[in-house]
Formats: structure tokens, sequence, C-alpha cells
């Protein structure tokens, strides 16, 4: 706590993670034995840097870039690159910490990592977005490797960001060392489904938390938050499964379509325009625009899907939507969810997805496309999504089982973190002590 005072979502991340595994400590005397929670809490190492590039203006602008190398056990560090405004230390090693236990669960060998930039994107020129990503580059370089740690994409870093970085990377190495970044654009090295991948693992997630209760998707009412790659894809999944999404949002607010999102509408103003969310009601007239984020949690829904950002839901929030009637709520953000949100959920019955488990699927498909540039082989969508699937399923009940096992069945929160914990701590065990 007193080294880490001034990282307060840090210090969230871990408390989720520390309470969950005193039932696995208490059975584990060797994990205290070789101190496995001191040495895992710390990363590896955080490499910050200056990202110093030229906008349009010719003007020399200055960000701050990070990369932190939390834990390689697994195998390379792995974790997306945020570029947003609100990033730093604290964010970077909640969002890496996280990683590690999720790409454990992902059954994939890869380590945990997470890096970034307070760089904002929004406004920019694409030109100027290249200049950042080729300065950024310039010095991510050293740090990464399809052997070492390999970044892909998160909020404010798609395929065009990826494509500059991995074009940048290949310049200065004078290598095609395709497994260095993933996310990349397919036939330029990417994997197909990688774009899907995290919104429709998410509903792939939902799908067995509901069969598990006798239940499916078909019919029910979905609220999404946050209108990104994530979003868009658990949208088009759960609208594909028969489900009515009424709502998503963006920064500045959130729709509300009581027929049903039309999907076309939002692909069009977030994936080919860059448009704001309040476009949407230009084209369906009959649906509702409301200013701010906060409100979209009053909507009323048997399924609440926040896939924006963290903290978004707390547990005023959260004590709304079960007075509403939800049913399920499952994290395509990384920690969505406050801990009082959280303990709400658990407490009163709703059936709860932890981002952890519930988003894995991109970074699982970013491993796939890992193993597709190692062998230089390309799979079909299907096959893709097909692995993918049976990933999700497979997450899903590991931790449905590791829950059950140490006594908390049902809980996913505690099912998740020890199931990914324990595969990581068996490895450093076998590691010795370094
Ligand atoms: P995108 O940048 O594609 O989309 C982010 C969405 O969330 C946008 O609609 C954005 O609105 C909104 N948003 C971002 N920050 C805020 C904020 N502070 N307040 C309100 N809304 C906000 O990112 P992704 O969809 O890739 O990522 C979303 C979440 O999912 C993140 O938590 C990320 O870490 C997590 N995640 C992503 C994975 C992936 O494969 N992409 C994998 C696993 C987790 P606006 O456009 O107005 O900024």
């Amino acid at each position: 706590q007193t080294k880490n005072a001034h990282q307060p979502e840090f210090l969230q991340a871990a408390e989720e993670i520390f309470l969950s595994l005193v039932p696995v400590f208490e059975q584990h005397p060797e994990y205290i034995k070789h101190n496995i929670l001191e040495r895992i809490v710390e990363p590896d190492r955080i490499v910050s840097f200056r990202v110093a590039w030229q906008d349009d203006n010719n003007d020399v602008q200055v960000n701050r870039g990070y990369r932190v190398q939390y834990n390689n056990v697994i195998g390379p560090y792995k974790g997306g690159l945020r570029f947003h405004p609100t990033v730093n230390e604290s964010i970077m090693k909640f969002l890496a910490f996280e990683q590690i236990f999720k790409n454990a669960l992902t059954g994939q060998s890869i380590g945990g990592g997470k890096g970034g930039s307070d760089f904002d994107p929004k406004g920019k020129s694409d030109a100027e977005i290249m200049r950042f990503c080729q300065a950024f580059m310039t010095e991510l370089y050293r740090y990464v490797g399809p052997d070492v740690d390999v970044p892909a994409g998160d909020i404010g870093v798609g395929a065009r960001e990826v494509g500059y970085l991995w074009g940048q990377y290949k310049r200065i190495r004078g290598a095609y060392e395709a497994g260095v970044l993933t996310g990349k654009k397919p036939g330029y090295g990417g994997s197909l489904a990688r774009t899907e991948a995290t919104g429709y693992g998410l509903i792939y997630f939902v799908s067995e938390m509901l069969r598990e209760a006798n239940d499916t998707i078909l019919n029910k009412k979905v609220v999404v938050s946050g209108s990104g790659n994530v979003a868009i894809y658990a949208i088009e999944k759960a609208q594909h499964f028969g489900a009515k999404v009424v709502a998503c949002s963006d920064s500045s607010g959130y729709i509300y379509d009581a027929e049903g999102i039309d999907l076309k509408i939002v692909k069009r103003l977030k994936e080919v325009e860059g448009n704001r969310i309040s476009e949407y009601v230009t084209y369906r007239p009959k649906a509702v625009f409301t200013a701010g984020c906060d409100g979209i949690w009053t909507i009323p829904c048997d399924i609440a899907l926040p896939c924006a950002t963290q903290n978004e839901i707390n547990g005023e929030q959260a004590r709304t939507l079960i007075a509403n009637g939800v049913k399920v709520v499952a994290e395509g953000a990384n920690m969505p969810s406050n801990l009082e949100a959280i303990n709400e959920f658990l407490d009163n019955g709703v059936l709860f997805g932890p981002a952890k488990a519930a988003n894995a699927g991109g970074v699982a498909v970013s491993a796939l496309e890992m193993a597709q540039n190692s062998s230089r082989t390309y799979w079909s969508f299907q096959e893709v999504d097909s692995k993918l699937h049976n990933i999700m399923k497979s997450i899903f009940t590991e931790s449905s089982e590791a829950a059950k096992k140490y006594g908390y069945e049902g809980n996913l929160v505690v099912g998740s973190n020890i199931a990914g914990f324990v595969k990581v701590a068996n490895g450093m065990l076998v590691e010795g002590v370094y």
C-alpha cells in the first residue's frame, strides 16, 4: 500500500485479486514460503520514455510513453497499448497486472504486460497519428520482440495505429518479425477475427454463464457502454444470438433506441467517419441521445455489458441495475465495475462475469495471431472463431470449477483469479527465486 499509495487504480486491481486468493493461501503454504505474493505484485520492469513528434503546424509535441513488463513465466510479455490522455503509471500497472492472470486463463503461452501513452488521438490528422506512432516505436523497439514482448491495441489503438507501429519496427529492425505486434491488418500479418474477438468472446462467455443457469441470450434486453472495438462486436454477436441491444455510448453520452440499435449506423459513425454517437439520432429520429455517460445504467435491461473503460459502474449504479432487474453483468472493458459494485452484484444473485475471464477473447486471438505468424500460415475466419469459442468455454469452465473447488461456487471473480494465479504461481515455483 505505502509503496504504491499514489496509484489508486493499481491498488484497486491488486486488492480485488488478493481478496480472492485467501482460500488458495490457506491450502498452499508453499506459496507463502516462497513469498509469491510479494514477488508477483512487483513488475519485472517498467519502462517510461519521451515521445517527441511534430504536429501538422510543424510544432514539436512531447508525450510520455510506457511499457510495463510484469511477468513472463508463461510466455513473452503480452498486452495492448493504450493511447488516451488519462494514461499514467497507475493505469498501466493495473492493466498489466490484470493481464498476467487473464493471459494465463487463455491457456496460451503468453505473459502479462501493457503499455501506452498519454497522447490523445482525438482530433489528430492521419499524418499526425502516423508520426506519433513512428516516434513511439522508435523508442519502444528496444524493449519488444516476438519472443520478448508482444504489444497489441487497446483504447485509441486499432489496426491503423498497429500498422504504423509495425511498419516502423520493421524499418528499424530490418527484418520481417511479424510476431512482434498483434492486431495487424488481415493480409498484412494479421489474423482474421482479431477485430471481432473481444466482443464475440464476451458474448460466448455470457452464453456459457446463462447456459449454466439453464437460460439463453435469446430475446434478452441488453445495454452496452462504449461504441469502440469491444462494444461494436459485442453488439454484433449479441444480435446474432437473438438479443435486443437498446443502448450504447461514447465519452460524450449514450443513445437509447427502444426498437434495437441499428449496428450499421454505429459502425459507419465510429469505424468509417470517426463521428460522435450523438449523430445516431439524425438517422434514427425515434432514438434518444442523452449527454453524459452515467445515466446509461438507469436503462432497465436483462444483461449489462460495460465495454468502455475502468470504473464506469459504482455501487449506486449497480444498485440501480439490480433494482431494474438485471440478470447478467459481464465486463468487456477492464475493471469497469468498482469493488462496491462487484459486491452488490455478487450479493444480489446477479451472474457476474469479471473482465479477466469475460474479455480474454481478444488476447486469446492475439496469441493465435502469433501462432500463425511463427508458422507462416493463415487460418480462415471460421477456424479462428471456432478456436475462440472453445477458449471462452474453457475459461468459463476453469473459472467455475476453481470457484467450486475453493468453496465459492458461482463466484467467477474468485474462480478466475484463482485459476489464473495458480498457473502463474506454480510456474514461479518451478523457475526458482529471482
Ligand atoms: P476503443 O478505443 O475502440 O473504444 C473505447 C470506447 O469507450 C469508445 O466508445 C470511447 O468513447 C469510450 N471511452 C473511452 N474512455 C472513456 C471514458 N473515460 N469515459 C467514457 N467513455 C470512454 O477501445 P476498445 O473498445 O478497444 O477498449 C474498450 C475497453 O475494453 C478498455 O477497457 C480496454 O482495455 C478493454 N479491452 C479491449 C480489448 C481489445 O481487444 N480491444 C481486449 C480486452 C479488453 P470515445 O470514442 O468518445 O472516446
